[in-house]
């Protein structure tokens, strides 16, 4: 499998870039999903010209449009910074990138809740880096976490499921553009939209329908935000449970009383969050290979990311 290119805060690397010369290594990110991922390390401050070691920094003023200022001598470094940034987003529009991953925290990299120092010199946690935000600025459709963020089960699963959706549908784009290729992949990840969003499932099975009458540039690029929209909304228990019991109901000629039981069992415990999502999607996925059933064999629902990664035993 061709890796997926991610962008990456340098110092979650182990590159030894941050203010005193240390990293901040994420052994997850390196060893674990590094197995799927080609990184592209982007690390603000040394790439706009800073040395290792260097003065701390922090933001200032306005958490909406604060200043990045060395923490000692007070140098205010926010158009270097913005200038080199406005620069750097364009250059990495070439990198084919899936996603970044940031620094958490930082004023630089931080993508939310990074700590502006108000006019009395109190932190207040409501900024996003500099580089950040005009990273997500330029890449709005992007998939963006931070490596923090990252350790919570949920919000690791959904990103990495936007970030393998996201390369499945520039594959997509690859093959070139036309209604038909489209009405695939729409057809293919119909079950994972309905995970997130039943509204937008609603929505984009409107909008594939129409097809024919919407020019394809204005098809397509609706589609997306359209997806990126409903990927960015949280598959819960409820809406996972809402999936797994229409799957079942491909199965009512197939399945015996008790099986049909069990499988309503499973997706019970599931719903009240006593075992993981991993356990029935185990059993359905046997009775779409046991009967062959062809709709539910071609949903990327049933397996959107590596098993290795090991994502749904958590979630
Ligand atoms: S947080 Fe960002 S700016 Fe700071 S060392 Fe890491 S990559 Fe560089």
């Amino acid at each position: 499998m061709e890796k997926i290119r991610l962008g990456i805060s340098t110092c979650l690397l182990g590159e030894p870039v941050r203010y005193d010369g240390g990293h901040k290594l994420d052994r997850f990110l390196t060893e674990t999903l590094g197995q799927y991922v080609e990184y592209v390390p982007v690390c603000p401050e040394v790439e706009c010209g800073l040395p290792v070691p260097r003065e701390s920094m922090h933001l200032e003023g306005d958490s909406e449009a604060p200043r990045l200022v060395t923490s000692r001598t007070k140098q205010d470094m926010t158009a270097r910074m913005v200038e080199w940034a406005g620069e750097r987003v364009i250059a990495l529009e070439q990198e084919g990138l899936c996603g970044f991953i940031f620094k958490s925290n930082s004023p630089s990299s931080g993508m939310e809740r990074v700590r502006v120092y108000n006019e009395k010199g109190l932190p207040v946690k409501s900024g996003v880096g500099i580089f950040a935000r005009i990273f997500m600025e330029h890449f709005s459709l992007l998939p963006v976490e931070d490596e923090g963020r990252l350790h919570d089960p949920e919000l690791r699963e959904n990103f990495i499921e936007r970030i393998f959706t996201l390369k499945r549908w520039r594959e997509t784009l690859a093959h070139g553009r036309s209604r038909g290729n489209l009405v695939v992949f729409h057809t293919r990840h119909k079950l994972l939209i309905l995970s997130h969003s039943p509204k937008h499932y609603q929505v984009m099975g409107k909008w594939v329908a129409q097809a024919k009458d919407v020019p394809l540039k204005e098809f397509y690029q609706n589609y997306q935000v359209l997806l990126t929209e409903a990927l960015n909304l949280k598959a819960t228990p409820k809406k996972n449970s809402n999936v797994l019991s229409h799957m079942m109901g491909y199965f009512k000629e197939q399945l015996s009383s008790d099986e049909k039981q069990e499988l309503l069992e499973v997706i019970d415990h599931y719903r009240q969050e006593f075992i993981p999502l991993v356990v029935p999607i185990t059993l359905i996925g046997h009775y779409v290979r046991k009967y062959d059933q062809p709709y539910l064999k071609e949903q990327v629902y049933l397996n959107p990311h590596p098993v290795e990664l090991q994502l749904r035993n958590h979630v």
